[in-house]
């Protein structure tokens, strides 16, 4: 499970002396912030230490990089059905067109393909609404025609013009696939969705498909339909697996291929088992390999490198079932790991002192394993667009016995900081220059925290009572889940415990926190959503619950409010105490609905508070954010390694580059990763 915080609340901050404090890396002239187009900014983060790693772990870097980047075309896939082709037509002109690029048409194209390379489809990375094309389709059509149709993703057989037909809607027609994950509530979810997960199938069809093959007496149940797209073919629902020979089958080969070169240079034998125990679940396509790979990879803790690479998040299926495939390596920060081991350390005294009924506590928490880590290449449904911290596996039977890990991000959390240093965001929209002060000197440290609070802690606390099918919140779960994990860091940041750590020097850096959470939840989040849309993406509608709840149960006391300044909204927060209180209250709620498996308070609870925007309120923030020529979403090119090697073809050393620019890298991995056919 993913935290995207994404940093809005970026301002020059001194980092407040503390013995945990992961190490500020020194100032220097790295070039951070890089290029900016429709919402987004592309970002460059630096591997802090990759130099000091030994030329055998430099090696095993090498390797599980490429094996991250191999399999890119399998997300663009995932996503949607025409992802490849439409790429495969919008990059050929963008390469080969040979009339005038200055063109407002042919820039605004280069637009909408920078937009797609970012999320990887034509959907928006976050709030999955198709793309508005800001180019012709009569230009598009005469470019495409202007260019060599050899390297054209033409179907057996078909002109131009006959591709133009078949595609052009799925471009041009807003009616035309206009959501990639649907969530509305009364729908036909799949039928609705213009993700690639299903085909011909009924949400009815595919909720009865799954239900016959769980056994609601299985303690240890696989996660059913995660590698798989689930088709209707001769009237019989069947599923088409990834893997080896299956679906998918030419870029998992290549994965493989670089998966095994990487076993030749693991670091010892608990990590060797992990990538042999993957190879042979990309092999089977078996559920219960999975199951075994994700706990040898659970246990393998004494590795300094470690990476995930295989089908893992599951919000990119509007029945949370099928899994996107991503990709990350890293390795471990042994400096500001020393944080997080301080939290997980007393895991077990923050799941008995939480706010929850008893009965819906763990009697003993197993293995809450916490590090920070320096992430050294990006792939799949993390790129470029990441996440900050990352807490797997997903399965929940394994999390409860086996435990699982816990990582949060460091360079990538630096790279946001720093990027945004000095953007005027905060002195538009936090209420006064005590509130700046605050977030000035406590915000990245608590937000950090934060952070490692909902990875280390909040996900693996609580249980389901027995016989609750960990599906049963179906397309709330998610939310459900995210804010369960986000009360749990809230409640927490204010405890003395964490001064008694050293983890906060005293007891006010925790209202930094607080108080950009509510900002967030209540206003500023909104600046990524655009006008007359609704809230989907579950991180956000979790931060909006949380924010909406405690603001409306708070009014009576005005623990939180609105209040207006020469007309312009701000988010004051009177008492942080009963703030921390009404945190703790819905965390207590929020459990009990997830152990509980109860369906319609998730579904009551989400949409109340968590989707629906007060539409003068939302012009206002857009306006306001709007002044400030920001970019709302964040994205990350990936460094370049190199292998150097010497007559006899043994590799001396890896070098790392970070000179290639966005659309020269995605050019160069739609070249050297391309693996699959355009049409599967
Ligand atoms: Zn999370």
């Amino acid at each position: 499970m993913k935290n995207k915080f994404i940093k809005l609340t970026m301002m020059a901050t001194m980092f407040t002396a503390c013995s945990t404090q992961p190490t500020a890396p020194v100032a220097d002239d790295f070039d951070y912030a890089n290029e900016q187009f429709a919402d987004l900014q592309m970002l460059r983060y630096k591997v802090h230490g990759f130099e000091d790693l030994t030329l055998q772990q430099k090696v095993l870097v090498y390797y599980l990089s490429e094996a991250a980047l191999q399999g890119r075309d399998i997300l663009f896939d995932q996503n949607g059905k025409y992802n490849l082709v439409i790429r495969k037509m919008l990059e050929t002109v963008y390469t080969d067109f040979k009339g005038d690029k200055a063109d407002t048409n042919f820039v605004n194209m280069e637009t909408y393909l920078k937009r797609v390379w970012f999320s990887n489809g034509i959907h928006h990375h976050y709030g999955c609404e198709k793309f508005i094309p800001g180019f012709t389709p009569e230009f598009f059509r005469a470019a495409l025609k202007t260019v060599d149709a050899s390297k054209l993703p033409l179907a057996q057989g078909q002109t131009v013009d006959q591709l133009c037909d078949e595609i052009f809607p799925v471009i041009f027609d807003p009616t035309v696939m206009p959501k990639r994950v649907n969530q509305a509530d009364g729908e036909d979810l799949l039928l609705t969705s213009a993700c690639n997960y299903y085909e011909g199938v009924t949400q009815e069809e595919a909720e009865d498909f799954y239900a016959k093959m769980k056994d609601p007496n299985d303690p240890q149940p696989v996660m059913y339909g995660m590698n798989s797209r689930l088709v209707k073919e001769n009237g019989k629902v069947q599923e088409k697996v990834w893997k080896i020979g299956g679906l998918y089958t030419e870029a998992i080969e290549k994965i493989v291929y670089w998966l095994e070169k990487a076993m030749t240079v693991a670091e010892n034998d608990q990590q060797r088992l992990v990538i042999e125990k993957l190879i042979q679940f990309y092999n089977d396509g078996d559920l219960k390999t999975f199951d075994e790979y994700a706990i040898e990879w659970v246990k393998d803790l004494d590795s300094r490198i470690d990476f995930v690479n295989c089908f893992t998040e599951s919000y990119g299926d509007p029945l949370g079932m099928k899994s996107s495939w991503e990709s990350i390596v890293n390795f471990k920060d042994m400096e500001a790991t020393k944080r997080t081991e301080a939290i997980s350390d007393n895991a077990q005294w923050f799941e008995t002192n939480s706010p929850v009924e008893d009965r819906f506590k763990k009697e003993e928490v197993k293995g809450v394993s916490a590090k920070v880590i320096t992430g050294a290449i990006l792939g799949g449904d993390l790129y470029p667009a990441t996440a900050i911290g990352i807490n797997l596996p997903n399965s929940n039977w394994i999390r409860s016995v086996h435990g699982s890990k816990s990582v949060t991000i460091g360079n990538f959390t630096d790279a946001y900081n720093k990027a945004g240093r000095g953007s005027g965001f905060s002195q538009e929209f936090v209420i006064s220059p005590a509130e700046i002060k605050l977030l000035e000197q406590y915000g990245d440290l608590t937000g950090d925290l934060h952070t490692d609070l909902h990875e280390c802690l909040g996900h693996g606390s609580g249980k389901l009572l027995p016989g609750v099918d960990p599906d049963a919140l179906k397309a709330y779960g998610s939310t459900i889940e995210e804010a369960r994990a986000d009360l749990f860091g809230l409640y927490y940041l204010a405890d003395d415990k964490l001064v008694e750590l050293g983890l906060t020097p005293n007891k006010e850096a925790y209202k930094a926190q607080y108080y950009s959470y509510m900002m967030n939840g209540l206003m500023t989040q909104l600046v990524r959503i655009e006008l007359g849309n609704v809230i989907e993406e579950a991180h956000m509608r979790n931060r909006a619950l949380v924010a909406r709840w405690a603001l409306e149960k708070g009014a009576a006391d005005k623990v939180v409010e609105f209040v207006k300044k020469d007309g312009e909204t701000f988010v004051q927060v009177n008492d942080y105490e009963k703030l921390r209180d009404l945190f703790g209250q819905l965390l207590a709620e929020i459990q009990r609905i997830k152990s509980e498996g109860d369906f319609e308070a998730a579904r009551e609870m989400v949409e109340k508070y968590a989707v629906q925007i007060d539409p003068t309120l939302h012009a206002e923030i857009l306006e306001r954010y709007k002044k400030l020529n920001l970019a709302p979403y964040k994205g990350f090119i990936n460094p370049v390694y190199t292998a150097v090697k010497d007559e006899n073809g043994n590799i001396t050393d890896v070098t790392i580059d970070y000179t290639e620019g966005y659309a020269e890298q995605m050019l160069r991995y739609s070249k050297d990763y391309a693996n699959l056919p355009y049409r599967n």
